[in-house]
């Protein structure tokens, strides 16, 4: 069974000497630090002494690419444009693209929240898009969130 790492699960300092690396019985780097402004859980490092809230962790925070151009990218592929032909009209890399796509796998609500909410992607769509790396995304996370926005696909 693949488990998700969630934010709050590792540090996403990439300085720090505890990166990226899960929390277990053993591992115990990240403690709750109370909420942002915007009600968002905090999470503190205790290895860097960083903190960060529940959106980051996720694949933007690691990447260089800004986010919007990720997303951008993303919502293009599962509106059935090719890699290769993304890779040329928008100068990523290939394996970038598809780097990008199977992190966005393991992040899949974060990720298909924000293809809805702002590109208007559909649940089949999104279906196609992780089929590419064979991943059919966090179902059971996502449930919740996107019962009204697929209310229009047939399941
Ligand atoms: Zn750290």
């Amino acid at each position: 069974m693949p488990e998700f790492a969630q934010v709050g699960d590792f540090c996403p300092n990439e300085m720090c000497s505890d990166y990226g690396k899960r929390q277990s019985e053993r591992q115990k780097n990240i403690v709750k630090f109370g909420k942002s402004k915007a009600g968002h859980q905090r999470y503190k490092c205790n290895t860097c002494g960083s903190t960060f809230t529940e959106t980051k962790g996720t694949i933007f925070y690691r990447r260089r690419t800004p986010k919007d151009e990720i997303i951008e990218t993303l919502a293009f592929l599962a509106e059935g444009s090719r890699i290769s032909s993304l890779s040329r009209v928008k100068g990523h890399k290939e394996d970038t693209i598809l780097d990008w796509l199977r992190d966005a796998a393991e992040h899949a609500a974060v990720i298909e929240e924000e293809l809805m909410a702002k590109y208007q992607i559909e649940r089949g769509q999104l279906d196609s898009l992780w089929a590419y790396v064979g991943n059919k995304g966090e179902k059971k996370a996502t449930r919740k969130a996107t019962k009204a926005a697929s209310s229009g696909e047939p399941r």
